[in-house]
């Protein structure tokens, strides 16, 4: 067969710790906003899969949460999932916030800790030194040759996932190295998530750019009911589950506007990406110890026990 015949698919990870730019790259891989991006750290909570085409290949890109020091059964069960996208992907690339690397002059505990976990693993990984758009390129030379130090990178890019640059060459890249193979996904399909579980991301990302404090983390959203009408609209059901009543108060804002301002905001936005009118009505529910219940795991494909 001609090599211009050859179909090639395969899972392409993005690793990294947690605020480096793997939701913003995906999303510009994939030419379409499928993972939530914040300025808060551990936003993304599970792996989320965008389908790119680059000529004859297709690419499924998984984005994971952040890779970093767990200490709550969240935040463990956040990294093993992370560690498990990297481990079944063909190939692997990690992200470096590369503006905070040349702030610090070393890099963060975090990035260490990913470079030490392929090479026990026995893994090459590509480097995507990322936000070149806030770093100076003599600066960013040397950031590039103190990682590629750690022996654990076959290629260097530099990219801005905000603006776009780079990120061309690095997904060609890509294609180029993915085994032969049929398409897993169909040509117009961009994501395998499930359109209720984005829905509530998009929830999920107007409360945490909504909210201050730390109370973002210690909420949850879910999509309740989706009622499809002849008209071409949908009416969504969505509860905000919360810890304590103080923190219902608080997302409730006075007289009911905050969760007003995020709803409308939310509702605008998934309009927007379902092409189509959607009717969003938001309830906010207390349950205590929603961070200990495994159903909640179940739900975004976490592993309650990691
Ligand atoms: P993640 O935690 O690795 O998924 O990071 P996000 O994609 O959520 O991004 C974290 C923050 O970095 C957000 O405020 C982004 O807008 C910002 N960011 C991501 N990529 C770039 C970039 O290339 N340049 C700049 N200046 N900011 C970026
Ligand atoms: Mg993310």
């Amino acid at each position: 067969m001609a090599d211009a015949e050859v179909t090639r698919c395969g899972f392409v990870a993005l690793v990294g710790a947690p605020n480096a730019g793997k939701s913003t790259l995906l999303n510009a891989l994939v030419g379409a906003k499928l993972s939530i991006v914040t300025p808060k750290v551990q936003t993304t909570r599970t792996r989320i899969r965008g389908v790119a085409t680059e000529g004859k290949a297709q690419i499924v890109f998984v984005d994971t949460p952040g890779i970093f020091a767990p200490k709550r059964r969240l935040e463990r069960a956040m990294v093993a999932a992370a560690w498990a996208g990297a481990a079944d992907a063909d190939l692997v690339v990690v992200v470096v916030d590369a503006a905070a690397m040349a702030e610090a002059g070393a890099p963060d505990d975090d990035t260490l800790r990913i470079v030490e976990g392929l090479r026990t693993a026995g893994r090459k990984a590509v480097l995507a030194l990322n936000k070149i758009d806030k770093v100076k390129p003599p600066v960013l030379l040397g950031i590039a040759e103190r990682l590629n130090r750690e022996g654990v990178f076959t290629d260097t890019f530099m990219i801005s996932a905000l603006d776009g640059s780079g990120v061309a060459d690095l997904k060609k890249h890509l294609a180029a190295r993915l085994p032969e193979g049929i398409w897993l996904y169909p040509e117009d399909q961009l994501s395998d998530m499930p359109e209720r579980l984005l829905a509530a991301e998009v929830t999920r990302e107007q409360l945490f750019l909504q909210l201050h404090q730390e109370l973002p983390y210690a909420l949850t959203v879910e999509t309740e009911s989706w009622e499809e009408f002849g008209d071409g609209s949908a009416k969504i059901t969505q509860v905000v589950y919360v810890e304590r009543e103080n923190q219902k108060a608080i997302v409730l804002g006075k007289g009911g506007a905050r969760i007003k301002a995020v709803g409308a905001a939310a509702r605008k936005e998934l309009s927007a990406m379902l092409g189509r009118t959607i009717h969003l009505f938001l309830f906010v529910k207390v349950r205590e110890r929603w961070r200990e219940d495994p159903e909640r795991y179940r739900l975004w494909d976490l592993d309650f026990n990691a």
